[in-house]
């Protein structure tokens, strides 16, 4: 009988029983909670093997270093671009609504455990570069492996055929493993959802005065320019620049959409964005071994219009009026703290101390936001996940290839 509900349908109804059951049972939730956990660590164990190999195929089957370079070049030069239209829409919402004048900075929580990112830009950028590769496996350092397994892949191409053949075929096949090993994760992921969901309202429970009270209208702010960028900008851009259909795409993505909302970690749900990009949409997988990871650790579109806007909401609480100057310093820091966070839970937040000490404004400001910071990665989180899918759609289509969308 279940096996008739279609995934995203159980995925949906898992996520409101979630809901439920943590509010009413906050005490029962522990019994529950596990299941996320072993879903997590799932996905988790997928991710390294998964993205190592999905690279290597990718880049030997794109071939030349020039079809490399110009990959590459279209692939950032996109993402660059769609962060830059979520960064200006964030900017014009919290100008228009000014959801931070007036706040009760009374209400700052105490903020614990976020330390300033001391590293500069340069030094996040050199970090890229692994001095020990299996020690960026073992810390799961995205950048870094993609950095390695870029090299690898394109040098595999100028070797010996003798020596390239097996190669090939060895990570062609991790690659394939990998995934039948994320269709068979991706059965769970109901489970995975009410597991996570419930423990997530069971912990929250005490925030929600906070939604409803006076952050309402930033969160509101928040998720209206995300909607804006989610709806309007990307399916534009879907059209305009590719040709495609965002809604039958959208149709398609529907489980790492709804995973991404659940698990607020775009790293933990790329098997399964690879997945529906591959088998719904139709993108080769030559096309999305490469976009996608890429992607998913330099392409935060929700994150970077979500700190412009808290940043900003934090500068009028404090009665702090930026100047047009430090608006484009807060748009240019957020482009790059984009870049720089990570896929994982609450990391938006912890390198927004990044913009915040660019502007002068006060760490502390962060306590101000920090009660509905998670309900709001939830939803930054699957526009994230949202915008790397959509820029694969568009990328393969410029390739030329024929999509189903
Ligand atoms: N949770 C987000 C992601 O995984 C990052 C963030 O905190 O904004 O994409």
């Amino acid at each position: 009988m279940l096996q008739k509900i279609q995934l995203h349908w159980q995925i949906l109804i898992a996520l409101l029983l979630a809901v439920g059951f943590g509010v009413l049972f906050p005490e029962q939730v522990k019994y529950v909670s596990w299941m996320g956990d072993v879903f997590l660590r799932a996905l988790s164990m997928i991710i390294i093997p998964l993205i190592f190999a999905s690279i290597v195929s990718g880049v030997t089957g794109i071939g030349s270093s020039e079809n490399l370079g110009r990959m590459s070049f279209k692939t950032i030069s996109y993402y660059l671009m769609t962060s830059i239209f979520a960064i200006a829409t964030g900017l014009l919402m919290v100008n228009l609504i000014r959801p931070g004048v007036g706040a009760d900075l009374g209400l700052s929580m105490v903020v614990e455990g976020i330390d300033v990112t001391h590293d500069s830009f340069g030094q996040t950028l050199l970090k890229i570069i692994p001095t020990n590769i299996i020690d960026a496996m073992a810390r799961g350092d995205l950048p870094a492996i993609i950095f390695f397994a870029i090299f690898f892949g394109f040098f595999t191409t100028k070797v010996d055929a003798h020596y390239r053949e097996p190669i090939v075929t060895f990570f062609n096949a991790v690659f394939e493993i990998m995934m039948k090993i994320t269709l068979f994760v991706i059965k769970f992921t109901p489970l995975g959802v009410f597991g996570i969901v419930a423990a997530l309202m069971a912990d929250q429970s005490d925030n929600l005065a906070a939604i409803f009270g006076r952050l309402g209208i930033y969160m509101l702010t928040v998720i209206a320019a995300l909607a804006i960028h989610a709806f309007i900008t990307l399916p534009l851009l879907m059209r305009l620049i590719g040709g495609a259909n965002a809604l039958k795409h959208a149709r398609g993505l529907s489980v790492p959409l709804l995973t991404a909302f659940s698990t607020s970690s775009s790293s933990a749900t790329l098997p399964l964005t690879m997945e529906a990009v591959e088998s719904k949409s139709g993108v080769s997988n030559k096309t999305a071994s490469f976009v996608l990871p890429l992607g998913a650790t330099i392409n935060m579109d929700g994150t970077a219009l979500y700190q412009c806007i808290a940043v900003l909401f934090i500068a009028q609480a404090y009665g702090v009026e930026l100047t047009l100057i430090q608006q484009l310093i807060v748009m240019i820091t957020a482009l790059l703290a984009s870049i720089g966070a990570a896929g994982i839970p609450m990391a938006g937040l912890v390198i927004m101390t990044i913009i915040l000490s660019a502007v002068g404004l006060p760490l502390e400001g962060i306590g101000l936001i920090l009660a509905v910071d998670r309900p709001l990665d939830m939803f930054r989180t699957a526009v994230n996940v949202w915008s790397d899918s959509c820029g694969t759609v568009i990328i393969a289509k410029s390739e030329g290839e024929v999509l189903k969308v």
